[in-house]
């Protein structure tokens, strides 16, 4: 028996890269899954993965920084599968430029998917949480929130993020909700194959020359990133809340 079997977890940002490795590995402990991003049809290959597992699957095209659909994607969720017991903010977006170029556009936008889309999709999840007295929510940080060159509001974002984990620990733990974030160092995804083409690098290069300034002398795949949410979201982790687990390959940043 899957040690989820019973629970309704949504993923955002699901439809490739961590997020998708996330929803799969809930899947395969069994849980009913709903996952969201930006296209409803950018999310079928994730859906025939989670398929796959034998778990409900349900699939919403919802942008987080809009806080009314995040507020109806979250009662869809609860009439198509049940009321939301794991939430796995992972929804993201990467604007970089040097403070004196950065636009307040490329500010914006990051601060409203990656903080106010996580506290849009919170405020809406913890609701149905408490009435259940369990829940599991993940924030995804990252390393950039120790500081990263180019990435004022990507680095202020995720930094954020970690003070939404420790003072929502703080108010839910009464209610036998469990609020952690995981802060990845450099996974090879889109995203950050994406970085390589904008400083006009090949992304396997890149991705080589990264390696080799890692104390474990690999870049993350997102499953790393998927076990280590998936553990948090069971009861083995149940006394753990309010914590930031660097996946990093690295005592936090490399
Ligand atoms: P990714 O491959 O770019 O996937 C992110 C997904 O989120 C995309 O499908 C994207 O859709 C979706 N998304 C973007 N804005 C959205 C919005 N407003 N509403 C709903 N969905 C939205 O990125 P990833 O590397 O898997 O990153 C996932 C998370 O991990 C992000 O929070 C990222 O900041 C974090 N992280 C990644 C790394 C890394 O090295 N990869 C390191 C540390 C932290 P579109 O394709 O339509 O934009």
């Amino acid at each position: 028996m899957g040690k989820l079997e019973g629970r309704v977890a949504l993923i955002t940002g699901a439809a490739r890269g961590i997020g998708q490795a996330e929803a799969v590995r809930l899947a395969e402990e069994g849980a009913d899954i709903a996952v969201c991003d930006l296209r409803r049809e950018d999310l079928e290959e994730t859906v025939a993965a989670v398929k796959a597992t034998g778990v409900r699957v349900a699939a919403y095209g919802v942008d987080v920084s809009d806080s009314a659909s995040v507020n109806a994607m979250v009662e869809a969720v609860a009439k198509d599968l049940g009321p939301v017991s794991i939430l796995v903010n992972n929804a993201g977006i990467t604007r970089d430029n040097l403070i004196y170029r950065m636009t307040d556009e490329e500010w914006n936008q990051v601060i409203a998917t990656h903080l106010s889309g996580s506290f849009y999709c919170t405020r809406a999840a913890q609701a149905h949480m408490v009435k259940q007295r369990w829940g599991k929510i993940v924030f995804t940080s990252s390393t950039s929130a120790l500081g990263n060159r180019g990435q004022a509001n990507y680095s202020s974002a995720k930094a954020g993020l970690q003070g939404l984990t420790r003072t929502l620990a703080v108010e839910l733990g009464p209610f036998n909700i469990n609020v952690n974030a995981v802060a990845p160092g450099f996974i090879d995804t889109e995203m950050t194959r994406a970085t390589a083409r904008r400083l006009g690098k090949d992304p396997e290069e890149f991705k080589n020359e990264r390696a080799q300034l890692i104390p474990l002398r690999r870049v993350g795949v997102p499953r790393d990133v998927a076990n280590v949410v998936c553990f948090l979201c069971t009861d083995e982790a149940s006394y753990v809340t309010g914590q930031v687990i660097y996946v990093s390959g690295a005592p936090g940043r490399a």
